[in-house]
């Protein structure tokens, strides 16, 4: 399993452990601050509470004239943990008792004083004059009807009560329990990490390297290879899906195999065939054409109307069909290698159409040119690909003896329907339309075989000539017929020699 930022197991756990660490993060900072308000509430509702008792107490302790438990009280609760000031100030802010001997006579701290000056007394606040954090309240005993035995009528405020609780043990808490907080969410983060990792990398990494692996094999050609995945989850089911699918993919492999075989044997027999069969042309040529003399001469022996002349006239006919039959056989055996030449496609279809423009077709028929002007000049032979055209050119005139309406269109690249762009632009095409009846479904895939024609004097080498000569350019040759509403025949040559 490889581990880096691109793979999938990376980004998977990566995002887990940031969603993870904001999560626990957030709620512990939450459950931190929480703490920490908590604890601060609890200091302040002590230092009220506190405050409040302690003033009553003093009050009791003034109007019952026990001022020495009051002092043993002041000491007792001066002591205790956590009680940071105790001390009652007067309105200047000189200390009159306090829960420290020490402190009595001394000033209050400024704080303090300004505090009890301000409209906040009586309500507790922060103070860091300790070097940590304290409550404090300062709270004024008010002079009343009842403090008048010992107390002047024009004192308004008897004496100030500073309360101070230390937080110094609060904080260490929150402090320690900040360390806590912290300490477990890292392990946690850590811990689920870890997990998530294991989990991912068992149930969905190795899954997938599986299907990865399998893929690039497949890719490189092996079908034999499969995705060994068992659980029953979305993966499984994509790895048998996978599975079935190199199956099919194989057993199609197999058919083109064969497929291919058959048509390389086929090709093989037919090129032995050709090869005969032009040897055979060749033979009965030469003689064909002494018959054909001695007819010639004989016909001439008996004068115009004599039937002995018809049957010999008869005679020649058909053997200038056999010639052309055995012409057309010696031209599809000879086109082998193709001598490369730059050629215009349009001028070459041009040639093609004043040569067809002599024969009485050709006369009745009208044509129709829609040229690329940008046509390229492309590397092929030139008198080859005239023959192609020838082949189609004919074809198209004799479907329609009487007047053929032929479309001829070139294109200097393929049109859109192939999305390729580079494929587009390697080759140019040129579309051959007619107006004939059009070329049955059960037959049109039989047209390119060689010796099949529908024609009484036809040898049905044109169009098996004719894709051998692109085959041989690397070019080929498609069409597109209906019954009854002619055919296109469209031939694609690439500009430059592959
Ligand atoms: P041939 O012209 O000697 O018959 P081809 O190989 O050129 O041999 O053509 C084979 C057959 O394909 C023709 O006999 C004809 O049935 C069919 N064919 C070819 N071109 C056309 C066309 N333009 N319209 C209709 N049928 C065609």
């Amino acid at each position: 399993m490889r581990f880096f930022p691109r793979s999938l197991f990376f980004k998977m756990a990566l995002s887990i452990s940031l969603v993870l660490a904001v999560i626990f993060g957030a709620s512990s900072y939450i459950t931190f601050r929480i703490q920490s308000e908590q604890a601060l509430d609890a200091t302040r509702n002590q230092a009220i509470v506190l405050t409040r008792a302690l003033k009553n107490t003093i009050r009791i302790g003034m109007e019952t004239g026990h001022v020495e438990s009051l002092m043993s009280i002041f000491h007792t609760v001066g002591a205790l943990p956590g009680v940071e000031k105790l001390r009652v100030f007067d309105e200047e802010g000189r200390i009159l008792y306090s829960a420290k001997i020490s402190e009595i006579g001394k000033l209050t701290d400024e704080l303090d004083y300004a505090v009890y000056r301000s409209p906040e007394r009586s309500t507790p606040f922060q103070s860091a004059a300790t070097g940590h954090r304290s409550f404090c309240m300062v709270e004024p005993i008010e002079n009343e009807q009842k403090c008048l035995r010992c107390h002047r009528k024009d004192i308004e405020v008897l004496g100030v009560l500073d309360v101070c609780l230390s937080m110094e043990e609060t904080e260490k808490n929150i402090e320690f329990n900040r360390t806590l907080i912290l300490s477990f969410t890292g392990l946690a983060i850590v811990l689920t990490s870890g997990l998530t990792s294991i989990l991912l990398r068992r149930f969905v990494s190795a899954p997938v390297a599986k299907l990865v692996r399998t893929m690039e094999s497949v890719e490189a050609g092996k079908l034999d290879g499969r995705v060994d995945i068992r659980s029953g989850d979305e993966l499984g089911r994509l790895g048998n899906s996978f599975n079935d699918m190199i199956r099919k993919l194989s057993e199609a492999q197999d058919e083109l195999d064969k497929f291919h075989h058959r048509q390389l044997a086929r090709a093989d027999r037919l090129a032995s065939l050709g090869e005969m069969a032009a040897g055979i042309a060749h033979e009965i040529k030469n003689p064909l054409a002494g018959i054909y003399g001695a007819a010639q001469v004989l016909s001439r022996e008996f004068p115009e109307g004599d039937p002995k002349r018809e049957i010999l006239d008869e005679m020649m006919s058909l053997m200038k069909r056999l010639d052309q039959t055995l012409r057309d056989l010696l031209n599809f055996s000879r086109y082998t290698e193709p001598q490369f030449s730059p050629v215009n496609v349009n001028e070459v279809i041009e040639k093609v159409l004043f040569l067809v423009k002599q024969i009485p077709e050709g006369k009745r028929a009208s044509v129709d040119r829609e040229f690329d002007p940008g046509m390229p000049e492309i590397e092929a032979d030139p008198e080859q690909i005239k023959q192609v055209f020838l082949n189609l050119v004919l074809n198209a005139l004799q479907a329609r003896p009487e007047g053929c309406v032929l479309t001829i269109r070139t294109h200097s690249e393929i049109p859109t329907e192939v999305p390729d762009v580079k494929i587009r632009n390697r080759f140019v095409v040129a579309t051959v339309s007619d107006n004939g009846p059009g070329i049955a479904a059960d037959r049109i895939g039989k047209i390119f075989q060689p010796f099949f024609t529908t024609k009484e004097s036809g040898t049905g080498l044109g169009l098996s000539m004719t894709r051998k000569i692109l085959d041989l350019h690397d070019g080929w040759i498609t069409v597109a017929s209906e019954e009854g509403k002619g055919a296109t025949f469209s031939v694609f040559l690439p500009r430059k020699k592959l």
